[in-house]
């Protein structure tokens, strides 16, 4: 990080400054030209709040040389991410169907559909309980009841399951999970990201809908510096001025994530979507820019789904969809550190 000063600052102040910075653990090269003195910082900058310093009178400006996330960075971490939960692996040349409904609604729904997306070559089943609704009148899911129905669907095909936490106190239904999924709305939770930052399970964290790629990675940092290592990160479509689908997907996150940080990435077409028949060439196109893995909305009967039917596609489509995928997946390695 680079601190340009104020011509002539005032010497307290400076002083003042620097014992700061120096309390912070950095070092600091201080070079004195002749209109204006420039201060490097060194050391670990992550914990330096860059508008604190902006702030200052004698401060002129302030250049930040390396990113504020760590952990997740490709620099510090140049080797793929691999998430693994029992058999399946997730990154790191590992890709991962994610597949099931929008929520969870019955025993016979959510088992059928697990039956069918295992088939058709998922990894994992998804599946909320817990639904963020736009409507405070719209179904909201059937909370620890969804994650029991989850959990008999995983028993009965061996498919690890994610589903959505909204809120801390639903924590304790979530310990037969396997990956907590952080939805768009919960991106900036920081005192939920911080909590699951301590416990040692995969999190998945969906890109918040006006978020940057800095920002989503920044909430990754939050669960990171808990010690927690395994996080996903998720492209789900982001809010612009284009009405004609639900949300815009930003394909370029792939490699643009790819190439700041190791976490793997996954895209979900359908909420980005918003709509069926753009499922399968958004899922096309993710694959071909590199993503480590899909998440889809799969629903046996998606005209009368409880929730997201008409981005649903059925058990068919998505078995078709995943062969698709599969025939393109050889000719998408990128090497990152190239990019
Ligand atoms: C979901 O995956 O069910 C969901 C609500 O997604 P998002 O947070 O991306 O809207
Ligand atoms: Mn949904």
């Amino acid at each position: 990080m680079v601190v340009i000063l104020k011509k002539n600052p005032n010497e307290k102040q400076l002083e003042n400054l620097k014992n700061w910075l120096q309390s912070l653990g950095l070092e600091l090269h201080i070079s004195n030209g002749a209109n204006q003195t420039v201060m490097g910082l060194v050391g670990d900058t992550s914990v330096v709040d860059i508008d604190l310093i902006k702030a200052l009178d004698i401060v002129e400006s302030v250049k930040r040389i390396q990113e504020p996330f760590k952990n997740a960075n490709r620099k510090f971490h140049p080797q793929d991410t691999v998430i693994q939960v029992g058999d399946v692996k997730l990154g790191g040349g590992n890709f991962q169907f994610i597949a099931g409904p929008c929520s969870v609604e019955t025993e016979e729904q959510i088992c059928a559909v697990a039956a069918d997306v295992k088939a058709a070559g998922a990894g994992i089943l998804r599946g909320g309980a817990f639904k963020p609704r736009t409507s405070p009148y719209s179904f909201q899911g059937l909370g620890a009841e969804g994650i029991r129905l989850l959990l008999e669907a995983k028993e009965k095909t061996g498919l690890p399951i994610i589903t959505e936490i909204m809120d801390l106190h639903q924590l304790d239904c979530f310990d037969e999970v396997d990956i907590i999924q952080v939805g768009a709305r919960n991106m900036q939770n920081f005192e939920l990201l911080k909590e699951l930052g301590h416990l040692r399970k995969p999190i998945l964290i969906k890109r918040g809908m006006s978020a940057t790629l800095q920002e989503l990675l920044m909430s990754a940092e939050y669960v990171m510096a808990g010690g927690n290592e395994q996080v996903i990160l998720c492209e789900r479509g982001i809010r612009t001025f284009e009405t004609a689908t639900r949300n815009t997907l930003d394909l370029s996150a792939v490699p643009v994530l790819k190439s700041m940080s190791h976490l793997p990435v996954v895209i979900d077409p359908s909420h980005a979507t918003g709509k069926a028949s753009l499922v399968r060439p958004m899922a096309m196109a993710a694959a071909a820019a590199g993503a480590d893995g899909l998440m889809i909305e799969v629903h046996n009967d998606p005209q009368h789904a409880w929730c997201d039917g008409p981005q649903s596609i059925t058990p068919a489509a998505f078995a078709a969809l995943a062969e698709d995928v599969r025939h393109i997946l050889p000719y998408c390695q990128y090497n990152y550190e190239q990019i």
